[in-house]
């Protein structure tokens, strides 16, 4: 393998195995011609950092989400950060986002000025970081392992943002591939298809179900439902936190099926 150092410098290495997390530089799936299309439609996002100003309304321990009123798959993040900064951001499909011109930042007040909880809070914002954009950020790849290397985190699979559920797979995938590469290291028979590929599919999946019935809007018939089963809001919870993995949790053990069920309840009642 060649290596490029953050200096320049250019040297060789030889290793019994590679682990590419490069996240969306993808240098594995680039070189071997491992990319498949994402099933999902091309979504985008415009972000920036702003001076929010808000005084009241907003619970700095939470991140908020707001969807827009018109377009159920139109969503917003507002990520509290110190000292009075958000991270704020929208997501929709790129033919949505394509309406809007101007700079970056010009688009993304302009669909802010849409919903108007936002706009209300974030009146007294300073803008004072240009927005940048990011469109057809969903990734995917034939195989998450070849002979001699295997792929980590967004290197991978990246699904959507909605959940936050990046990072979780990245140091799942890192955490499932080291236990495998010790035991391939110690003389242990392995198989990556078993042992890494197919058991991080399975929470990956589980975060599919979840992202895909998102945007189709049923899941947001469950979320905003005004009376919440306690049990289930907390099996769910438990997904989204991170738990994808834990098949004792019937909506992990079932997600399609359950996540349809709930939705027809919490749509007719
Ligand atoms: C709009 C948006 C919002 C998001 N919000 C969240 C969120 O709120 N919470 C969350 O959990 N996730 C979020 N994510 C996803 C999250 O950022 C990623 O899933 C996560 O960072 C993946 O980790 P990683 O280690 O695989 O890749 P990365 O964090 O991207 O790390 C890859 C590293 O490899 C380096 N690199 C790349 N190419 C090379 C090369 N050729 N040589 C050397 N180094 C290289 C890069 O510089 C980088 O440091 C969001 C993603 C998007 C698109």
């Amino acid at each position: 393998m060649t290596v490029q150092d953050p200096d320049g410098k250019i040297y060789q290495v030889e290793a019994g195995f590679l682990l590419d997390a490069s996240g969306f530089g993808r240098v594995l799936p680039r070189l071997l011609q491992l990319d498949t299309p994402s099933n999902f439609p091309v979504r985008g996002a415009i972000f920036t950092h702003i001076a929010d100003g808000i005084v009241a309304g907003f619970d700095r321990s939470k991140i908020r989400i707001t969807v827009h009123p018109q377009q159920c798959d139109v969503w917003f993040w507002t990520i509290p950060f110190a000292g009075g900064r958000c991270s704020l951001g929208v997501v929709a499909e790129s033919s949505f986002l394509e309406r809007y011109s101007g700079t970056d930042t010009e688009r993304l007040q302009a669909i802010v000025a849409e919903e108007p909880s936002l706009q209300t809070l974030l009146a007294n914002a300073t803008w004072d970081t240009p927005a940048r954009h990011i469109t057809g950020y969903s990734a995917n790849v034939a195989s998450l392992w070849g002979r001699g290397y295997a792929l980590l985190g967004n290197a991978g699979e990246f699904l959507d943002p909605v959940f936050s559920s990046g990072v979780t797979i990245a140091v799942k995938s890192a955490s499932l591939a080291a236990g495998v590469l010790q035991r391939q290291f110690a003389g242990e028979e392995v198989d990556w298809q078993r042992d890494y590929g197919a058991p991080l599919r399975k929470g990956v999946d589980t975060f599919r179900a979840f992202v895909e019935s998102w945007y189709a809007g049923g899941f947001q018939s469950i979320i905003f439902h005004p009376d919440p089963q306690p049990d289930i809001r907390r099996m769910i919870a438990s997904i989204l936190a991170g738990y994808a993995w834990d098949q004792t949790n019937p909506y992990v053990k079932d997600t399609a099926r359950r996540l349809a069920a709930l939705e027809t309840l919490c749509t007719v009642a």
